[in-house]
């Protein structure tokens, strides 16, 4: 790059928004960033976060080199390592005796070439990701109601809606720029209303109608209470169930048996019942409904059946992919979608296809010529992570991610690695909780080097493209991937020279025998030149010959990828926690802060970033303070399995009674604080895997 001055269009890396970003180099350093006015998701505006990414890229703390057992290596050496002993390894005890861990953070390219090497060439359905954590019960969801992991809305939904319902979200501080657009709407359209569904009182709530702080967790018997509601009101869409829906009176009645009436659905949400009839009423009665959900929905053991009981409703209402009106899941990763779409996840194939249907595991055979597919889902990130501490996952790859630190019951996670006989490690990062813990660490490219695209909550696909050379000797992750399969002796399916290439191949499978039955289909983006590539402009899927401009809603006419056609309501049976607290416990909710991302190896660089919120805290309610002697500011430290995490005491109304409140950010690399997730049980949902962050019993006293 021998540019002194230029400036690039990208996206932002943090949250699933997916913001684009005008960032300006001068001399190989990156000097400043502006919103890009021409992407239609941030329309030139950036939050706190992404307007600081210019103080976040500087070198210190890299990883520079590869390095095997400590000791700094050549790349050639460091590769036949990798490659040989994995190739050992399968020889040895199998396929599913390896595994790759990947994240939200890296590129669909990236996700692309691990899914294809894992699945199609060593023969293991052994993928997941961190987005497990994040997102995977309202991909779950949407697979049971619409047939595919679709979601049928935009973010123009947002200034069309009249009515807001933000459930189990945070937007404000996690993902700020769509809760501006939601701000600047109600200012310019002061009818429309906003509600906000949260234990907790959020930052969001500064701009809702009305808040309804519910017990945590009993979000399932709301929207079931809803049902049963819309039903005796005579407010469903008879016409609409009839033609487009099946299963609804199952779901009606589920509903009905365990939430007949206002008073009792009130009773097991703990809300006041004329709270609840107002917001019934007002669901009722607005066409242009919108229900925004989050982690709050989705951390959770019973997460799928909670976006089922809000699809249900809107599915019984007509409501879903019209202007202003659908159920619209919020994603946390910027790329969560991105990898899901290429097979991130270790139930679903590659292009939204399934293991269970066999024309689809045909097709990906055939596409990809793969010697040894896999035939059955892998293990999900908890259950790899149990499989590494029993032995029989010997082998696994993480990368772009830091699972010693943000999977449930953390420390159990960093004693399996301990006792794995492979940890490779791929990051940017040199000391991270994992890395730490790793045989063979690799040097990757970060946001700001790396180069491909990734899709937000919309499903609109954006480049990220390098405005850096990498430093040291780091590589891009999809280039680490090829050169391992290549020595492993699958170099003629890996012989990828350029990003495009695999991108290319990507949208051809999307299109591949699907006779434009898949939703997820971009195949009108297989033809694409690698300068076409360079220059694509933000587009989102489905992108076909008949839709070469993408396509903004899906579902508006009422055709669902079901085998029917027709879109399923779910029967739910809601249930608390999986975890009951005991009397001297009370439920720790976790979440992120505004100022902060993941565990902060990047926005802990910027010092106006750690103004906002510089050192670990736990939100309580005074009632539970003054029981344990707690003023406001004490250091006071939360057990349990046998961990325990310190932070400084905020006493605040805001918590209901019996409910705390901790940030994940913080870690022993910051503070002696402790890390938060290692409190979160290893609870999961039973249909997407998705554990259980929101609610987890733990113990509080003053240090
Ligand atoms: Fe980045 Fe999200 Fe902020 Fe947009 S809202 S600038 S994607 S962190």
């Amino acid at each position: 790059m021998n540019r002194t001055e230029c400036t690039t269009s990208t996206t932002c890396p943090y949250c699933g928004v997916g913001c684009g970003v005008e960032a300006k180099v001068e001399q190989r350093e990156l000097i400043a960033v502006s919103g890009d006015r021409h992407h239609p998701a941030n329309a030139g505006r950036l939050c706190v976060k992404g307007s600081a990414l210019h103080e976040t890229t500087g070198h210190e703390g890299r990883l520079l080199r590869p390095r095997v057992k400590g000791r700094d290596v050549s790349w050639d050496s460091a590769l036949d390592e990798v490659a040989g002993r994995f190739t050992r390894l399968i020889e040895e005890h199998g396929p599913d005796s390896v595994a790759f861990y990947l994240s939200g953070q890296i590129l669909t390219e990236d996700y692309y070439v691990a899914n294809k090497l894992m699945k199609g060439f060593i023969g293991s359905a052994n993928v997941d990701t961190n987005s497990r954590l994040c997102m995977s019960s309202a991909v779950a969801a949407q697979k049971r109601a619409f047939g595919s992991d679709s979601v049928p809305a935009c973010y123009e939904d947002l200034e069309l809606a009249d009515l807001v319902v933000l459930v189990g979200s945070n937007a404000a501080w996690a993902h700020p720029i769509l809760y501006q657009r939601l701000a600047r709407a109600r200012e310019r359209r002061p009818g429309m209303k906003v509600v906000v569904l949260d234990p907790r009182r959020t930052a969001t709530c500064d701009l809702a109608d009305r808040h309804l702080a519910l017990k945590p967790g009993s979000d399932g018997y709301l929207f079931n209470g809803l049902l049963t509601y819309l039903a005796d009101r005579n407010a469903l869409d008879q016409t609409y169930i009839e033609r487009h829906c099946e299963g609804f009176d199952e779901a009606l009645a589920a509903a009905r048996e365990q939430c007949p009436d206002i008073a009792t659905t009130a009773a097991l949400c703990g809300l006041p019942a004329a709270e609840l009839e107002w917001l019934y009423q007002r669901f009722a009665a607005t066409e242009r409904s919108l229900t925004l959900y989050s982690q709050g929905i989705n951390q959770s053991s019973s997460g799928t059946d909670k976006a089922n009981a809000i699809i249900n409703c809107h599915l019984a209402t007509g409501r879903v992919g019209k202007p202003g009106a659908s159920p619209f899941s919020l994603t946390g990763q910027p790329n969560a979608m991105g990898g899901r779409e290429v097979g991130g996840l270790a139930n679903q194939l590659a292009a939204h296809m399934d293991f269970a249907n066999p024309d689809h595991l045909d097709a990906v055979r055939t596409f990809w010529q793969a010697p040894r597919l896999a035939q059955n889902e892998g293990l999900k990130a908890v259950d790899l992570f149990r499989a590494v501490e029993a032995g029989d996952v010997k082998a696994v790859w993480i990368i772009g991610t830091n699972p010693a630190f943000s999977l449930p019951d953390a420390a159990r996670v960093r004693r399996a690695l301990e006792r794995c006989e492979l940890v490779v490690v791929s990051d940017c990062v040199a000391d991270t909780d994992t890395t730490r813990l790793a045989d063979i660490l690799l040097p990757a490219t970060t946001w700001a080097e790396k180069n491909g695209t990734v899709t937000n909550s919309e499903r609109r696909i954006s480049r990220q493209r390098s405005l850096l050379p990498p430093p040291g000797e780091a590589r891009h992750d999809w280039q680490i991937l090829c050169d391992v399969a290549t020595r492993m002796g699958f170099g003629e399916a890996f012989a990828y020279r350029h990003p495009a290439e695999i991108f290319r191949e990507h949208a051809a499978l999307s299109g591949f025998r699907n006779n434009g039955s898949r939703d997820f289909d971009i195949s009108a983006l297989a033809q694409l030149s690698q300068a076409q590539y360079d220059a694509l402009a933000p587009i989102q899927w489905p992108v076909t010959d008949r839709c070469p401009e993408g396509t903004a809603r899906l579902f508006g006419d009422g055709g669902f990828y079901t085998p029917s056609g027709r879109a399923r309501l779910l029967p739910v049976w809601a249930r608390p926690p999986a975890t009951p607290c005991r009397m001297d416990e009370l439920v720790l909710n976790t979440g992120r802060v505004r100022d902060q991302w993941h565990s902060m190896t990047r926005t802990a660089r910027s010092p106006r970033l750690l103004e906002h919120c510089d050192e670990p805290y736990v939100e309580i309610h005074a009632q539970d303070a003054s029981r344990r002697g707690i003023a406001n500011g004490d250091l006071v430290r939360l057990h349990a399995r046998e961990q325990s995490y310190i932070g400084r005491a905020r006493i605040s109304d805001g918590q209901r009674p019996g409910s705390l409140f901790a940030p994940m950010h913080w870690n022993d690399r910051y503070t002696a604080a402790g890390c938060v997730d290692a409190l979160v049980a290893p609870v999961t949902d039973p249909v997407s895997g998705q554990p259980e962050s929101k609610q987890s019993p733990v113990r509080l006293e003053v240090v």
